[in-house]
């Protein structure tokens, strides 16, 4: 993973959470560092922060896309309007993550990133006797298709490309719902769609579950 992000603070702990996780990581606090590092390695990720102090992160990305970077770009942003993120996408970006975040939001959509890197232009995932397509954004159980609604279809896939790993209500709650999550919220919203998505999983005899952890 190369990390670019000119806060030494928030740098240093975000490579030592990855690092956790078990990937490789290299830092770099400044665009110019970041773009040499890009062009002397190969990565299988890179995350850029929008805000550096030479160059902004949106024209890094482009860059990086322009020299032939093809690998996940994830962008860090304090800006959450959806213009901000629009640019980011048409930068190139994969996906963003709107500061602050947690470190489990972050290891969440790393991970997912690399999964969706591993499909390989491959749409549908199967697990078990479900099949997920995820650009059509249809459901099917023993090639029946489900009608999902789509915050269900959303946490279906985020548990998904999650799978085998815990998945706090947090994260789940930032992903779907957006970063307007408020924490002192109840999260009796995100019970209520997954009690709905593991009802309609179960009726279709879905082999998969969704196991809760307290
Ligand atoms: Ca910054």
């Amino acid at each position: 993973i190369l990390l670019v992000e000119d806060e030494e603070k928030l740098a240093s702990f975000l490579v030592r959470g990855l690092k956790e996780q078990g990937y490789s990581v290299d830092a770099a606090q400044s665009s110019r560092a970041g773009e040499a590092m890009a062009y002397e390695n190969t990565y299988d990720i890179v995350i850029l922060d929008v805000m550096l102090p030479d160059k902004n992160g949106l024209d890094v990305a482009r860059t990086l896309r322009s020299e032939g970077y093809r690998g996940p770009l994830l962008m860090l942003t304090a800006l959450s309007r959806t213009k901000d993120k629009v640019s980011g996408l048409d930068a190139g970006a994969d996906d963003y993550l709107t500061k602050p975040f947690h470190l489990a939001e972050l290891n969440a959509r790393v991970h997912a990133v690399l999964r969706r890197k591993k499909l390989e232009g491959k749409n549908t995932l199967e697990y078990g006797n479900l099949t997920i397509d995820i650009e059509r954004r249809q459901v099917s159980i023993n090639d029946k298709t489900i009608n999902l609604n789509r915050k269900e279809f959303d946490i279906l896939e985020y548990f998904l490309l999650n799978k085998s790993r815990l998945v706090t209500r947090t994260a789940l709650a930032e992903h779907v719902w957006g970063d307007n999550i408020d924490q002192a919220d109840n999260f009796d919203f995100i019970y209520y769609q997954i009690k709905n998505l593991r009802k309609k999983l179960q009726e279709s005899d879905a082999t998969i579950t969704i196991e809760a952890i307290y």
